[in-house]
């Protein structure tokens, strides 16, 4: 039984997020993931936890081998409470690959049974962003197709619609 987390803040959950959601669970028997409370991160999330994991899951109803958790420990921790052997993550641009490569490194050295794997953006989510999508969508432009429809609703609901 193979399976990985795919973890991530998801504030809010794009269709970048979604391709590789779905391209991993393609690859993995199970698929679980992990969205992170992330308090301190940029200012802290726009959505409360329980609203990016309500997204995330609306995102993934036709996923079956894919369930959503949160979580707010170490992401190896995480990672083994979910009996999961890999970490998967979205690699976008070159600006991703550092931070990228350190937190990999990182996380092998706190526990080398945990593979962390990379998927490619494809080219037209490669520049595609939750902050992006946050800022375009705070000075009233449209977001649809850049995230699932009902995350678009929620971001006009927050900003106003167009
Ligand atoms: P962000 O970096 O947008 O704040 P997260 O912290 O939620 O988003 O990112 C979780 C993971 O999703 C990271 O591995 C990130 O590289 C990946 N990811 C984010 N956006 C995309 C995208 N457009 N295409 C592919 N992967 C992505």
């Amino acid at each position: 039984m193979k399976r990985g987390v795919c973890p991530g803040t998801f504030d809010p959950i794009t269709s970048g997020h979604l391709d590789i959601i779905e391209r991993a669970a393609g690859l993995l028997d199970e698929l679980i993931v992990g969205v992170a409370l992330s308090p301190d991160k940029g200012g802290g999330p726009l959505f409360g936890i329980e609203d990016r994991v309500a997204f995330v899951e609306g995102a993934t109803t036709h996923l079956s081998n894919v369930s959503v958790r949160p979580f707010d420990t170490l992401l190896v921790d995480f990672a083994e409470r979910e009996s999961a052997t890999a970490i998967i993550k979205g690699l976008r641009a070159m600006t991703d690959f550092e931070r990228e490569f350190q937190m990999a490194a990182l996380n092998w050295r706190l526990d080398s049974k945990v593979e962390t794997m990379f998927i490619m953006a494809i080219p037209e989510y490669m520049y595609l962003s939750s902050s992006a999508v946050k800022e375009i969508a705070r000075h009233g432009g449209s977001v649809r197709g850049l995230v699932p429809q009902h995350v678009a609703a929620a971001l006009e609901r927050t900003f106003g619609a167009r």
